[in-house]
Order: structure tokens, then sequence, then C-alpha cells
């Protein structure tokens, strides 16, 4: 099974050229950072394992990268949800949907045990954390197995920049955990290759925190930041118009959770960096963009944005222009 080496491609966005890391053409369901994050699962053996389990969003990619991890081992997955919304259980769709076809078992603790129950983690600390056929995933894969999977992508990136060594490359990437953005930095520093990213989730210092918590006492990437406060999921128009502006531009469908935020943050650097090349990682996330865009089309049905065709294939999503 081929899962690395994913190509670059070169566009042009608002007159700067960049180079994208298509990480999102790594494999039809096991795709983006989280096929990075989880390649180290995906490559050793784990004697007596025969379940994964993992929890967070029913929206999140981590959900169909694991639904997906598991059947190529041959394992069950079990993910819990602390809340399953009304509308994805009447009409699943996008990861939700992909984990339930690979044949995921979601369960939402709410449900099965109340709204006093246990949060997600614990529950799993609990209940599955000492058996020795469950591999229990930390949410959104904030592991340090993540790092195998990102030294494999920082390499790839650096043969491509070795082509030409005239220019002056930055990676960059937004955040949600900022592990991908921190196991980058870590691989791509000691070459002189800056990494930049923006927090998703939070703010800076959150961020930050993050990276402490996963390497403390290190270097960590460049965090740039939009003045206003940004909350991770919430609909923006701006970002609805930046995503579009990218599709219309680079005919590349960009994540509707993460990538605007970091592309709004590139368009003021872009213009103060004009002798940096920048080389953006796509990190996947397109089945999530199901549900976002159905969002979106509801809050801003006059944008214009909405008159496109959205064209839906057995589980991917892709646009006709
Ligand atoms: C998970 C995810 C991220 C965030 O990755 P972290 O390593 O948690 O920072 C960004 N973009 C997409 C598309 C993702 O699926």
């Amino acid at each position: 099974m081929k899962l690395d080496n994913s190509p670059v491609t070169q566009h042009d966005f608002d007159g700067f050229s960049f180079d994208l890391k298509r990480d999102d053409q790594l494999h039809s369901h096991f795709n983006g950072n989280k096929a990075r994050k989880f390649l180290h699962i995906l490559q050793n053996n784990y004697p007596g394992v025969t379940r994964l389990i993992g929890w967070g969003s029913a929206q999140a990619n981590t959900l169909t990268s694991l639904a997906a991890l598991a059947n190529i081992k041959g394992w069950r997955l079990t993910y819990y949800v602390d809340h399953m919304p009304t509308w994805l259980n009447d009409n699943p769709k996008g990861n939700y949907r992909t984990a339930l076809e690979l044949g995921a078992e979601i369960i939402a603790l709410s449900e099965t045990q109340g709204s006093n129950g246990l949060h997600p983690s614990q529950y799993i600390k609990e209940h599955h954390s000492t058996d020795p056929q469950c591999l229990c995933i930390p949410e959104g894969g904030r592991f340090q197995e993540a790092k195998t999977g990102i030294d494999t992508l920082a390499k790839e990136l650096l043969s491509w920049t070795r082509f030409e060594p005239h220019k002056t490359f930055v990676v960059a990437l937004p955040s949600g955990t900022g592990t991908t953005a921190l196991y980058l930095h870590r691989a791509l520093s000691p070459h002189g290759i800056e990494v930049i990213t923006c927090p998703c989730v939070g703010g800076k210092d959150y961020l930050i925190k993050q990276f402490e918590e996963l390497e403390p006492n290190s270097s960590y990437p460049t965090v740039l930041e939009m003045p206003s406060k940004h909350h991770f999921a919430k609909l923006y128009q701006e970002d609805y118009e930046i995503w579009n502006d990218l599709n219309q531009q680079t005919h590349v469908e960009f994540d509707l959770l993460y990538d605007p935020l970091m592309w709004r943050c590139l368009r003021g650097w872009l213009k103060e960096n004009p002798d940096k090349s920048l080389l953006y990682v796509h990190q996947g996330g397109l089945l999530g963009n199901e549900t976002m865009l159905a969002r979106y089309q509801r809050k801003f049905p006059n944008s214009g944005i909405s008159k496109q065709r959205y064209r839906h294939t057995k589980g991917s999503t892709a646009f006709d222009w």
C-alpha cells in the first residue's frame, strides 16, 4: 500500500505563486495529516490487538482515518463521541457517513450514560485502557507516535526544496492540536526551513501550551494570528470567501475548517515576505467539507458561492467547474 510521496502542484493566489504538497491525495479515505500521524500504527505489529478505540467529534477527520486504518489492519473501531447531533444522526454525511460505511461503531456517551456521564477520554481510560485487545488513540492523534509519519512528510518536503536550492522555502500549515506543525518544525529547522502555522482551536497561547506539552524545552514553529478572535468550527463569512477565492484561483478544493484561517493569515504574510517561497501543506479533510459547506450555504444563502454545483461521488466530494 502506497502511502507516501504525495505530489506537489504549483499555483497562484492573489498574484503570488506557491507550491502545494498534496497530502489530500495520499489515499481515498486514509489521507491528510491523520494518515501521516497514524502511519506508525499502520507500519507496526500489535500482537493481540483486535480493536482501535478513539474519541472526538462525529464530524472529525480523525474518525474516517481511524475507520480506514482499522479496516486495513483487520480490526474493529469503537469511537466515542460526547454528543451526537440530531441532524447528522438523521442524515449521515461526510466523515460520519463514511466511517459508518467502513464499519465503525460510533457511541454517543450522552445517550448511553445520560448527561452526567463520563467524558469520553475518562470513559476510555476506565473501560479500555488496560485491555490488551484494545489500542487507544488520543483525540486528533496527538501523540509521540505521530512523529514517524510526520518525519516521512518532512523528508519529502526537504527533497522537494532541494530542486531549487536558491529559494528560501517556508512551510505553512494550519494547526488544531499543533502536532503536525511541531514535528515538521523539529525535522525541518535543522535544515534552515521555517515552519509557520496558526491556531484554529483556541489562541496562540493555547497552541504554544500544546507544543510545550508534547516537546518541552524545544523551539517551536512561528505562530501567525488574526487580530480578531476565531472560534473553531464557527462559520465566518471571511473564511467562506477566501475558501472560494482559493477554489477559483487554484482549482483545488481546500478544507473549510482549518485552511481558511491559515490563508487569511498568509494574505498579509505573502505581501510582507516577497523574498520567500511558500510551500503549503494540504492536510486533507475534504470529507468534512460536505457538512461544513451545507452549514455555510444555509447561513450565507446569498453569497453567490452556493450557486456552484457540489458533486458528491462515492464517499468523496469534488467540484464541477
Ligand atoms: C487534523 C487536521 C488539522 C490539524 O492537525 P494538528 O496536527 O492537530 O494540528 C489540520 N487540517 C486538517 C485537514 C486536519 O484534518
